[in-house]
């Protein structure tokens, strides 16, 4: 008999009418949850000019007013909770990626629907009960650790609760545990991959057959990579903290065609970033997420600045955003030119002599924006100068023709570009601000 955990929920297959039912009822309580015991919210609702009584049908939901995160930074630390401090029962912090963290906190409900999320998630993305799962996303503040633990305890497996850093234990434990499933960013699984060849396992020998990778923006290119040099299926989740953390949404493992954002919990929109215009699904532009469930830290219209569209089920019944391949304030200016990191991966990857480890950097030497792209040759070709000089001046011929801009490689020895152990850096902006 299968166990019953390992099938999907009926709430995963609901039609859209059912969903639609669903989330007008769940908005019309977590609006009027927010408006009642957040001051912020009412204020800004007042300020627009609307009650939670104007939510009447889906389409209300754009008269009410976005949320972002300077809301969160000015009401530091708990001003936006919605229950009183001593329900709170636990306290994360983002990860600061662009600035001062901000605070979130959940109640025992809501840590109960995240594990559960979070299961969904796991078992959509290949993982069943009985699995071991290594979790080597980090611990502590960061959502991404815990988020993973308590999901893959749910779902019934034995976690691995590993963390970031110390690489080569790591490796040790992935072999001698036995883990099925890795659950951490895809740059750091690129320094795991490392680190196997650097004591002399074969990647593709390990015992890890899918992977869970987030928290940063990652290619179709990306995935091919680690696919091939890992051998494994390699899935995408998505999550911040502000809207709970990991889990808010993940591409099936039959799919793999984009993240479905779980509807019951999450209502998404798309939104013209310039001029908060909902977009029709289908259309690029900026994702809003307002919370339907969450008690401690309910968000009305929260602006993501991750960039992407809005695609129909497929595998789920639930709504797929695309993979997110770069989110607003990522974006580089150069020289008028927009650029996103993830556009130079995707070129860097074209190029079996490079390796997938990269760094941007960018200066203003005089009055005059200047690109150095950090990268570094494959082991096998790193002690052939020619081999190299060649993949860098068709990496920086490849930039100027897809991205329109002059580049200059910085051609680092195996091993010179940072690496990370949660989220990537890859850009390193050294203009003057303002
Ligand atoms: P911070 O905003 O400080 O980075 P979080 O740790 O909450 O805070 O990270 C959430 C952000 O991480 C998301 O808004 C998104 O930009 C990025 N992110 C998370 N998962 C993915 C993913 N699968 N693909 C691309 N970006 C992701």
């Amino acid at each position: 008999m299968t166990d019953p955990r390992a099938r999907t929920d009926a709430i995963e297959h609901a039609s859209r009418d059912e969903l639609s039912a669903l989330q007008l009822q769940q908005l019309q309580w977590s609006l009027r949850h927010a408006y009642e015991n957040v001051p912020h919210f009412r204020s800004a609702f007042q300020a627009a000019g609307v009650h939670p009584d104007d939510m009447k049908q889906l389409g209300d939901l754009a008269k009410f007013p976005f949320t972002v995160k300077t809301d969160l930074r000015d009401n530091y630390p708990f001003g936006m909770f919605a229950v009183p401090r001593e329900q709170v029962v636990r306290i994360h912090a983002s990860s600061g990626t662009t600035g001062k963290p901000t605070v979130v906190g959940y109640t025992q409900g809501d840590i109960d629907n995240w594990a559960d999320l979070m299961a969904r998630s796991i078992r959509a993305a290949g993982g069943r009960p009985g699995d071991i799962v290594h979790v080597a996303y980090g611990y502590g503040l960061f959502t991404g650790g815990l988020g993973a633990h308590y999901g893959a305890e749910r779902l019934g497996c034995s976690v691995v609760p590993m963390s970031g850093g110390q690489t080569e234990k790591q490796v040790q434990l992935i072999h001698e545990f036995g883990a099925r499933v890795i659950m951490v960013t895809p740059s750091y699984m690129l320094a795991i991959a490392d680190e196997m060849e650097r004591m002399g396992l074969d990647p593709k020998a390990s015992p890890i057959e899918v992977g869970i990778f987030g928290a940063e923006p990652w290619t179709e290119s990306m995935r091919t990579e680690i696919e091939t040099r890992v051998g494994m299926q390699a899935v995408d989740i998505f999550g911040l903290s502000e809207i709970m953390g990991p889990g808010v949404a993940i591409e099936c493992l039959e799919t793999k065609d984009g993240l479905h954002i779980w509807e019951d919990h999450f209502y998404p929109e798309i939104i013209d970033p310039e001029t908060g215009e909902v977009l029709p699904d289908g259309a690029f532009g900026e994702l809003v997420i307002t919370t339907m469930t969450k008690e401690a830290l309910p968000m009305v219209r929260y602006r993501t600045r991750d960039l992407t569209r809005l695609l129909p089920g497929t595998a789920r019944s639930h709504r797929r955003i695309e993979k997110i391949t770069g989110r607003s304030d990522d974006m580089l200016i150069i020289r008028g030119v927009n650029l996103f990191p993830t556009q130079i991966e995707e070129l860097l990857l074209q190029d079996e002599r490079l390796s997938p480890h990269y760094q941007l950097q960018v200066d203003r030497p005089g009055n005059l924006d200047q690109l150095t792209v950090r990268v570094e040759p494959k082991p096998e070709i790193a002690g052939d100068r020619a081999a190299c000089e060649a993949a860098g001046s068709r990496l920086a011929g490849r930039i100027k023709t897809m991205c329109g801009l002059s580049a200059a490689i910085d051609m680092q020895p195996v091993g010179g570009v940072a690496r990370s152990m949660g989220k990537a850096q890859r850009i390193v902006d050294n203009r003057p601000r303002g």
